[in-house]
């Protein structure tokens, strides 16, 4: 099952949740991002734990 979540917040893609497992995720501000931008968000903050 595909269900519309939202719209990414960095770059206005549709964001969905696929049976149940979202096609992105949500930031700690709430803000929704598609998984395109949450793998860039990831690098950068990897880069930044490190
Ligand atoms: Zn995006």
């Amino acid at each position: 099952m595909r269900e519309l979540v939202g719209q990414c917040q960095q770059c206005g893609n549709a964001v969905y949740c696929d049976d149940g497992f979202l096609n992105g995720m949500i930031l700690e501000n709430g803000a929704l991002i598609c998984s395109d931008c949450a793998d860039e968000h990831n690098e950068s903050n990897e880069r930044k734990y490190r």
